[in-house]
């Protein structure tokens, strides 16, 4: 069985997106939702799940965590000290995210900010937040969570070890590694890899994950992703096709006999309904949704 899984992240999207995301998506047929490791997201996803009518025990859902932090954007902070209550910012801000607090000083709300940085100036931080993983897994006890991601994109073997041994600890749920290729060659990567998976006592998932610096709907903006998944062929773990996938991740997987078991949607499948919900037209939304999903279940 091939599964389709949308990567939500409360840092690319707010929170009313992601629960708009995951109403259009279940309903069109999404079995994973990958989001942040904050609590407030998955209630905005199973919030979206119920509008559509569904019930959120019938989904999976994962949560990721970087390397480094949060595994999303920065987000905006007003540094009062620089600031001159021009009230720039909050123009600039297409969210809607930033107000004016009752001291007259713009604040930025955390859940509406997306991290875009459009409101960048020397009076505003974007500050990387570190990640608690045991506060993490304190929040989401007993809440349905199916798989634990582990994103790494720095190659600092001693912290990728001790985050790893972290998240192993917190969280009983089945384990995925998405390790970005651009940041290690070949052989280190899969060495890595095997390493993670040996101290795992569950097998691990791997997500062939890739960046691109231009994400378009092309041959092109798919490839790395599938020579990525290529890659680990040999280690017979189950393999998640991610990042940069787009419309031609499944034919082009099929058409090299990659063998995977999921292809994860990330910017693609936002974009792809943004015109119909800019025009309020949600069941168009849905449809466009669904060929996506089916096309990549079939
Ligand atoms: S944060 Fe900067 S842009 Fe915003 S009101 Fe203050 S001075 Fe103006
Ligand atoms: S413009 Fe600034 S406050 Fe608004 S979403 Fe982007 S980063 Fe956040």
């Amino acid at each position: 069985m091939k599964y389709f899984k949308l990567i939500l992240e409360h840092g690319d999207c707010s929170l009313s997106e992601i629960e708009v995301f995951s109403q259009i998506y279940s309903q069109a047929g999404t079995d994973i939702f990958d989001i942040s490791p904050d609590i407030k997201a998955l209630k905005a996803t199973k919030r979206g799940i119920k509008k559509a009518g569904l019930n959120p025990c019938d989904f999976k859902y994962c949560i990721s965590f970087g390397t480094n932090s949060l595994n999303s954007m920065p987000k905006a902070t007003i540094n009062q000290s620089k600031c001159k209550r021009c009230y720039k910012c909050i123009s600039r801000c297409s969210q809607n995210a930033i107000f004016i607090d009752k001291n007259g000083y713009p604040k930025v709300s955390e859940d509406k900010c997306i991290g875009c940085k459009t409101c960048k100036k020397s009076c505003i931080d974007f500050l990387d937040k570190e990640v608690d993983i045991k506060q993490v897994a304190k929040d989401f006890e007993g809440e349905k969570l199916d798989i634990v991601e582990f994103h790494i994109s720095g190659y600092n073997k001693k912290t990728i070890i001790q985050k790893w041994e972290q998240l192993l600890e917190n969280f009983s749920c089945q384990k995925s590694i998405a390790v970005e290729r651009n940041k290690f060659g070949d052989e280190k990567l899969l060495k890595l890899v095997k390493k993670l998976d040996k101290m795992n006592p569950q097998k691990t998932i791997i997500e062939a994950y890739d960046t691109s610096p231009n994400p378009c709907d092309t041959p092109a903006g798919t490839l790395q992703a599938i020579a990525h998944a290529q890659i680990y062929e040999k280690l017979g773990l189950p393999v998640f096709i991610s990042g940069e996938t787009n419309s031609f991740t499944k034919d082009f997987a099929d058409k090299f006999d990659v063998k995977y078991s999921r292809i994860s949607m990330n910017t693609y499948a936002r974009k792809i309904i943004e015109k119909a919900l800019s025009a309020s037209d949600y069941e168009l939304a849905v449809r466009i949704a669904k060929k996506l999903v089916e096309k990549i279940k079939t």
